[in-house]
């Protein structure tokens, strides 16, 4: 079935999200704050509008692809009142899990239906349609959403309540910045005992250390061809977008107090990498500054 989707947002991710759904027959009124970003949409076949309110006035389903959680806020804030009553509204962008709720929340006391459902995979994912979306909120929200998120991923993830899908994706990512580090170290460690890359990654990459950050995404250059390291730590993932996610994750272990050392470790790691590095880097680049400070 055709919908009628507003796209708010259509930066690196937005964009090439929106142009899938033209690409599957919805009609899309897109909106971003950058002219050049609305420019690309409508060449791909999207209809632009002059502000968000406008694009979310005609709209079934809302989704909204932004940096952060206050931005996430403040759109909703211009736009509850301008959508059609019972409109979905489907927030994609990575916010904290308490903002997720909070915009939940406020769709629901304004009379609309939301859900939360971010995504993993990146530009490569988003440009090929193949992002997992992790879901959070109701049964049928979720099911009326399904069709949009399959034109636009491989895989979409019913996680639980409201804000489940950030919360889901968070711990992913601290699971991945940790892993990453750790892998790091290892790399590190095995060079100051004269142990070459390429053994331990044919010894780590099947046996117990294997991992997404080693067998796809390795540190170093030389096992894995496609990885960063051997395009000069080109993104990728950016170690900025590594050091937003571990932030939002370390400020769910501390407001839940939970004991999560090397989560909120890797998050002070990847802040300091991420300032200087920003997004230039892959966050894999992570281990030049681990070898940079060894051997003192
Ligand atoms: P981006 O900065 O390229 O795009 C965000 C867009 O939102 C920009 O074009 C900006 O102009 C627009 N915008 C901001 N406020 C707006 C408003 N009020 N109205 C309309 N437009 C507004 O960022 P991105 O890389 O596309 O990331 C978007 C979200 O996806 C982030 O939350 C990010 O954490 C998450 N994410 C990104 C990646 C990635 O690899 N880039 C991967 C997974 C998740």
């Amino acid at each position: 079935m055709s919908r009628t989707v507003a796209f708010i947002g259509l930066g690196h991710m937005g964009g090439p999200m929106a142009a899938n759904l033209v690409k599957a027959g919805h009609r899309v009124l897109g909106h971003d704050l950058v002219p050049a970003a609305m420019e690309t949409a409508a060449g791909a076949g999207a209809e632009v509008a002059a502000s968000a309110a406008e694009a979310v006035a005609g709209a079934d389903v809302v989704i909204s692809m932004l940096p952060a959680g206050r931005h996430v806020l403040a759109l909703y804030g211009d736009i509850l009142t301008a959508a059609r009553p019972g409109t979905l509204f489907v927030d994609c962008s990575t916010i904290d899990v308490a903002d997720a709720r909070t915009a939940h929340d406020r769709a629901v006391a304004a009379g609309m239906r939301a859900l939360d459902a971010p995504v993993s995979g990146g530009v490569v994912g988003a440009e090929a349609a193949t992002l997992t979306f992790m879901a959070g909120g109701g049964e049928s929200e979720f099911a009326e959403a399904l069709p949009l998120l399959e034109a636009m991923g491989k895989k979409a993830v019913h996680c639980g309540g409201p804000g489940a899908g950030q919360a889901a994706k968070i711990c992913n990512n601290m699971i991945l910045g940790v892993s990453m580090i750790a892998v790091s170290e290892a790399f590190v460690l095995g060079e100051s005992l004269g142990l070459s890359h390429q053994a331990l990654y044919d010894v780590a990459s099947t046996a117990s250390g294997q991992c997404w950050a080693l067998s796809v995404n390795c540190p170093v250059p030389g096992p894995v061809p496609t990885s960063p390291a051997n395009r000069e730590y080109r993104p990728g993932f950016a170690a900025s977008l590594m050091a937003k996610d571990l932030g939002l994750a370390a400020n769910a272990v501390r407001a839940g107090g939970v004991d999560a050392e090397l989560g909120l470790r890797a998050a002070e790691l990847y802040s300091a990498y991420a300032e200087r590095v920003g997004d230039t880097e892959d966050f894999s680049g992570i281990v030049r500054t681990i070898r940079d400070r060894s051997g003192d």
